[in-house]
């Protein structure tokens, strides 16, 4: 049995968005279809676990609304259900990395908000669930250390400045567009960031097909090991470097992604990393193709871990 966290108070009012914020509770219907998934309603992150990684100025800006500018830097408008929100998808992304803790594998119908900074959003991310929840399980003695992949299409510029300060976090972003400053760019020869000495990253080319990701996969997979087996997985599962969707450059159909998501759980399953994954990115303009790459993620689980579609 896997175990999904979901709460319909995920979704913050934002207005007519390319992000659609409507998908998690579609993704969550979905799964009704899928008997070895149990859907469970996680806790609010709490304000200690968000200011072990979000400054002070930064949580309460997007609790008031106050400098609306710093409240608004992820390019959501503020609203007063905004902070309620984003507690509730931080909180998916800790109750998964626990549940998987325990049984191996769970996951979270909420992104992993991996550009989101210690100071500002950025790209539709507030706070960082990743990096709130291998902090707080890291501050509770649940673990010692957490690697997280992250596969969404875009660089994982957050996470990246997060882990710089956390020797005992290790990130491998595998992406096809590069992010800065709130700007994407698609041609990932030009690269307008620095690695960290404990996050690495892997570019995949303009028109990247299944073949050449399943080889940076099978390449760059053990790297996850580098510095010893860690604790905890957390895996960031984007559905945006889909061909369909209007960022991505990539190639990559939706039997691809599904190669890619059974091929990283048959690691975690090889070497006994607990796993815990996050829906990510994901615009398509047709939402079935998203929700439809969202919840081939449950059936690669399915194929590796058994009884879960
Ligand atoms: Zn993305």
């Amino acid at each position: 049995m896997i175990t999904a966290f979901h709460h319909p108070g995920f979704a913050a009012p934002i207005g007519n968005h390319i992000m659609p914020m409507g998908k998690f509770a579609l993704v969550a219907e979905g799964l009704k279809a899928f008997p070895g998934v149990r859907l469970a309603e996680p806790a609010p992150a709490t304000e200690e676990e968000l200011r072990r990684v979000h400054t002070p100025d930064y949580i309460s800006a997007v609790r008031t609304g106050k400098p609306r500018a710093l409240a608004e830097s992820q390019k959501f408008p503020w609203s007063p259900q905004l902070f309620p929100s984003v507690c509730l998808t931080n909180g998916a992304c800790l109750a998964a990395a626990r549940q998987a803790l325990r049984d191996g594998v769970a996951a979270a119908l909420a992104s992993g908000f991996h550009h989101a900074h210690a100071d500002h959003g950025e790209g539709f991310c507030t706070f960082n669930g990743l990096v709130v929840a291998a902090d707080a399980l890291k501050a509770q003695g649940e673990v010692r250390t957490v690697s997280i992949l992250d596969m969404d299409l875009h660089y994982g510029n957050g996470t990246a400045a997060l882990a710089s300060t956390r020797p005992w976090l290790a990130a491998l972003s595998i992406y096809g567009s590069d992010y800065k400053n709130n700007k994407a760019y698609n041609d990932v020869n030009v690269r307008r960031h620095v690695d960290g000495p404990n996050h690495f990253s892997v570019t995949l080319p303009k028109g990247c097909k299944g073949p050449r990701l399943n080889g940076v996969l099978e390449q760059h997979l053990p790297d996850l090991l580098k510095s010893g087996k860690p604790d905890l997985l957390l895996y960031q599962a984007g559905a945006d470097p889909l061909k369909e969707d209007p960022y991505s450059p990539l190639a990559l159909s939706h039997a691809d992604l599904l190669e890619r998501d059974r091929r990283v759980f048959e690691f975690a399953r090889q070497h006994a990393l607990p796993v815990a994954w996050v829906l990510a990115g994901g615009y398509a303009r047709d939402i079935t193709k998203v929700v439809e790459a969202h919840l081939n993620t449950f059936r690669a689980a399915a194929m590796v871990f058994g009884d879960c579609a």
